[in-house]
């Protein structure tokens, strides 16, 4: 972990100031595997079993794994007695009825998942949902006492026309309309840009930090205390650099999570 420090960033990259992280920070950091729709009972068991083999005892971060539906039984198995959690890829907006084919809040918290990923940019992309969808997918999942890892990001087209955080802000404003911001004390945020998620390419420290810290103000008096992800090709290989920044304090992580020693390396990176 790099030693805490103020460094300034040549003008060339802005304004923004990169802090790497005192030893009194008090978020604790998280990391959160998102399979996506990727494995099977017997890969998910042999996965499982070595993330769970990797990662006994006490440690100074947070692990939530997040497995397609049908397999949140099995995780939640496979994991019990471990300190790592499960969490849902999505939820319905809605709370029960007549909705074929979704799954409700209530549904995930009697399996005994603890997290709920919500606003993925593959469900506002290829899902097309809207903010006030996800604003109410926030809300049930809050409902039933379930943790929702809210995620905003923007697309390359924005980044490029420089309204990224216009972007962010809007997404986050259909949330704080609906549900006001003290309730983000129980929730977890997860900066994601779109060009930077399954691409290889990753925000520079200087990009990342720009939002984390843009995202802090907009949560006004709680701004320091919510645990903010950062999610877009993090590896193993740079997650250190990620990690030592001063308002990012986790991961959500998509291909990295599907290999044992590479989530593992980016768990014990977060320590
Ligand atoms: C994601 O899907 O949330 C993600 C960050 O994916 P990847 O790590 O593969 O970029």
């Amino acid at each position: 972990m790099l030693k805490s420090s103020w460094l300034r960033l040549a003008p060339a990259l802005g304004e923004v100031l990169l802090l790497t992280k005192a030893s009194n920070t008090k978020r604790r950091q998280l990391v959160v595997g998102n399979w996506k729709m990727n494995g099977d009972l017997r890969e998910n068991a042999a996965l499982l079993k070595a993330i769970t083999a990797g990662w006994q005892g006490q440690h100074g971060a947070d692990v939530v794994i997040c497995p397609p539906f049908p397999y949140i039984a099995q995780t939640v198995d496979a994991l019990s007695g471990s300190s790592i959690m499960t969490g849902a890829q999505t939820v319905s907006e809605q709370e029960k009825g007549a909705y074929t084919g979704e799954v409700s809040a209530a549904m995930l918290a009697d399996l005994n998942c603890k997290f709920v990923i919500i606003g993925h940019n593959e469900r506002r992309r290829m899902q097309r949902e809207s903010d006030q969808q996800v604003a109410e997918k926030f809300v049930q999942t809050q409902r039933v006492g379930l943790i929702p890892i809210l995620c905003v990001g923007e697309s390359l087209d924005d980044r490029e026309a420089g309204k990224h955080l216009q972007t962010i802000a809007r997404q986050l404003d259909a949330v704080f309309e609906r549900v006001g911001k003290a309730v983000f004390s129980d929730a977890v945020l997860a900066y994601e840009p779109v060009w930077a998620v399954g691409t290889g390419k990753t925000a520079t420290p200087a990009q990342a930090e720009e939002v984390h810290q843009f995202m802090r103000a907009q949560l006004g008096e709680l701004g320091e205390k919510v645990r903010i992800l950062y999610g877009g090709s993090v590896k193993a290989h740079n997650a250190e650099q990620l990690f030592a920044l001063a308002d990012i304090d986790g991961a959500l992580l998509g291909g990295a999570s599907l290999d044992a020693d590479e989530f593992l390396a980016i768990c014990k990176a977060a320590e």
